[in-house]
């Protein structure tokens, strides 16, 4: 896994943004998918608050994961 977005992982009802490290921004989930995580879609309902929250704060300084 090279990239960073956001996927949906088996067991979890929301879609977590996951870093290059495959760890989930929330700290929640690892992904060990083999599916690219998706890029936008950002203010999906669908997608984990915590994820979404810490996902604007990254892009607000810049420094985009
Ligand atoms: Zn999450």
């Amino acid at each position: 896994m090279s990239t960073s977005g956001w996927v949906h992982i088996n067991g979890a009802r929301k879609w977590h943004y996951v870093r290059e490290d495959g760890r989930s921004l929330c700290g929640r989930w690892a992904y060990l998918g083999r599916v690219p995580p998706e890029k936008g879609n950002d203010d999906s309902p669908d997608n984990c608050p915590t994820c979404r929250k810490k996902l604007a704060a990254l892009s607000h300084s810049g420094d985009t994961p």
